[in-house]
Parts: structure tokens; C-alpha cells; sequence
């Protein structure tokens, strides 16, 4: 495939195009990035709903033919099934692709994806700091990595133009490239990501338990914080069930010393140890101020809808 000389890469295939392969097409559309998107997804009904917003050149439900010629493919479906994607496509990748993927989850990517990729080709994971808890073609849209974080975890075996190239493909899409060890991502990832999540699906599953307080109170006084859960434990099942099997170590560390600071919690409120109290809020006050600081939030809560500042 002929490319226009002005874009990163000729033919980029995204294989999964819910929120975040459709944003990277979105985003991709909006610089100079791909001469050709081909998208990819399982579904028929999926892909015909994303051929109607149209942010591909080609939508196909065969991902040997998305593939076909791609000089970067990009796989954007839940961590779980990159490597029977990746055992589907190693032999149909053109010589010297580049392999990399928006998993929320690293170290299993190169356990599950190199292993299906034939010689000469490139494997350099990334994963975009920047989501919402919708899913599907429908939820994408092309600032959704603006001024986020986008985390590359190549292997030692990566070339270093490779690694430069994926650099500049994540800063067109708007966001700022860190390079990190795919077990420190996860261990990182864990806390800042995945036991939020974990703790959101608990307490929202918790109220839904409790009897003696109806669903409707639950609804109706939900601006008491509890709303936030909510739509943090609305994100999609089928990503976050992935997430918790594939980082299942760092998120039982996480969980681990989570459970001691609770229990310490717990003490300070049966003791009547205010200052404890007051001092840790003080402290996840200036964290919170700091967050927002940096520029990884507005001052009210959006999960990363609205348009961040750039930094
Ligand atoms: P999504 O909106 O649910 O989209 C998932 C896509 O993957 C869909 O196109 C789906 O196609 C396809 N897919 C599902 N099962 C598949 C399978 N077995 N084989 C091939 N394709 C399959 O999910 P998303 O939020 O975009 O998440 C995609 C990836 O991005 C995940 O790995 C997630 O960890 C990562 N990520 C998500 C966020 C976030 O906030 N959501 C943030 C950063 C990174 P069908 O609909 O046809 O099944």
C-alpha cells in the first residue's frame, strides 16, 4: 500500500474497535498518521454500527484480512483475548510489522502475544492512560487522549527507532509517551487503576445488598458520593473480568495492604482516634490537589469525558 509521505505509517489495522481502537481511528484522522485504517471486530452488528460512523477506510469481522499489508496493527480488544487474536494473525502480518496493543494489562502481553509472532516483526505494547466507562464504536471520539499519559512497555529485545516511531504515533493522537518495564506498569497500574475499579464494583455491589435501605434511597441520595462509584463500576465487565485475571498478582499486593490501611481506619473510628483521621484526609486532600495540578482531571469528577487542558 502507497502511502502519502506526510503520514507515520501507510496502513494501520485496529483489531477491536470499541472505545479505544475507535478513538486511536478518530484521533489517527485527525494528524497525519495513517494513510489507510482498517478496523476489525468479531461482530457483525458491531461492525456495521462502525461502519455507519465510518472512522475507518475498511471495517471487515475477519481480522486475517484487516491485517493484510498493515504496517502497524494495533490490537484494542479486552487483554483476555490478544493471544488467540495474535495466534490468528502472526502469519498473515507483512514483513516487518509493527505489533502493539492499548491493553490495560502488560506483562501478559508478551506473554501471550510474542510467542504467535513470526520473526522480523516488532511487538512494542503501549496502554493509553485515558478511557471512560463506555464502550463500543459509538464511544469514541478523537480528544479522548489528549494530554494523557500513553505508557510504552517494549521489550528489551525492541529496536529503538521502532520504539521512537510508536513515540511519535501516541504524541499525533495528543498524548505524552512515558517508556517503562511492563511488571513496574502493572504494579503502577494496579493501584492507580485497578483497585479504584475494584473498590468501586465492591461498594456499589455492597449497597445493592443491603436490605434495609431500598434501591430507590440508594438512587434518590447518590450525590453523596456514591454516585462516582457508580459510574466508575459501569464500566465494561468483559474489559475489567481481563484486567483483574491478567494483573492478578500486583492487584492481590495492592488489595493486600489496601485491607491493613482499612483495618486501621476501622480502629481510629471505633477509638475515636480523630487526629488519625484528620490527618490522612489532610493528606489525600493535597493528592487530589496535585491530580488535578498535573492536569489528569478537571475539578469535577469525569473520568476523563471532558476535553483535558493541554499541559
Ligand atoms: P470495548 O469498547 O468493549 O471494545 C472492545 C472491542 O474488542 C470491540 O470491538 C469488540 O468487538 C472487540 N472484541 C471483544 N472480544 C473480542 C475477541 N474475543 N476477539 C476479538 N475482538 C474482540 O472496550 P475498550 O474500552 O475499547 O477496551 C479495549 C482495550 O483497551 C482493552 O484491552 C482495555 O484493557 C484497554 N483500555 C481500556 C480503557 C477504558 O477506559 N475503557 C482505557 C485504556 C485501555 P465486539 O463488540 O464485536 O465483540
Amino acid at each position: 500500500m502507497n502511502g502519502n509521505a506526510e503520514h507515520l505509517f501507510a496502513k494501520v489495522a485496529l483489531l477491536g474497535i470499541g472505545l479505544i481502537g475507535s478513538s486511536v481511528a478518530h484521533a489517527m484522522r485527525r494528524r497525519e498518521v495513517a494513510s489507510y485504517i482498517a478496523g476489525y471486530a468479531p461482530d457483525a452488528d458491531i461492525v456495521e454500527r462502525a461502519r455507519k460512523i465510518g472512522f475507518a477506510d475498511s471495517f471487515s469481522t475477519s481480522a486475517e484480512e484487516a491485517v493484510r499489508d498493515a504496517d502497524l496493527v494495533i490490537l484494542a480488544a479486552p487483554v483476555g483475548a490478544f493471544g488467540e487474536i495474535a495466534k490468528k494473525i502472526g502469519s498473515k502480518l507483512k514483513p516487518g510489522a509493527i505489533v502493539s496493543d492499548v491493553g490495560s494489562v502488560k506483562g501478559t502481553v508478551l506473554r501471550d502475544v510474542a510467542p504467535h509472532l513470526p520473526a522480523g516483526m516488532h511487538l512494542v505494547p503501549a496502554h493509553p492512560i485515558a478511557g471512560t466507562e463506555q464502550s463500543g464504536p459509538e464511544a469514541g471520539f478523537a480528544e479522548l487522549f489528549d494530554g494523557r499519559w500513553c505508557i510504552l512497555t517494549p521489550p528489551a529485545s525492541a529496536q529503538e527507532q521502532v520504539i521512537a516511531k510508536m513515540k511519535t504515533f501516541w504524541e499525533r493522537l495528543g498524548s505524552q509517551v512515558e517508556i517503562m518495564d511492563a511488571g513496574h506498569h502493572d504494579l503502577v497500574l494496579a493501584i492507580t487503576s485497578h483497585l479504584p475499579h475494584l473498590i468501586a464494583y465492591n461498594i456499589v455491589g455492597t449497597a445493592n445488598h443491603l436490605e434495609q435501605v431500598t434501591k430507590g434511597e440508594v438512587i434518590k441520595y447518590s450525590a453523596g458520593g456514591f454516585r462516582d462509584f457508580t459510574r466508575i463500576a459501569a464500566s465494561d465487565p468483559t474489559m475489567w473480568r481481563d484486567v483483574f485475571l491478567n494483573n492478578r498478582e500486583a492487584v492481590l499486593e495492592m488489595l493486600g495492604r489496601f485491607s491493613e490501611d482499612l483495618t486501621d481506619l476501622q480502629r481510629a473510628i471505633r477509638y475515636g482516634d480523630g487526629e488519625f483521621l484528620f490527618d490522612l484526609f489532610t493528606r489525600t486532600r493535597a493528592i487530589r490537589r496535585g491530580v488535578v495540578d498535573a492536569g489528569q482531571d478537571s475539578a469535577a469528577p469525569n473520568f476523563g469525558r471532558n476535553k483535558p487542558k493541554r499541559p
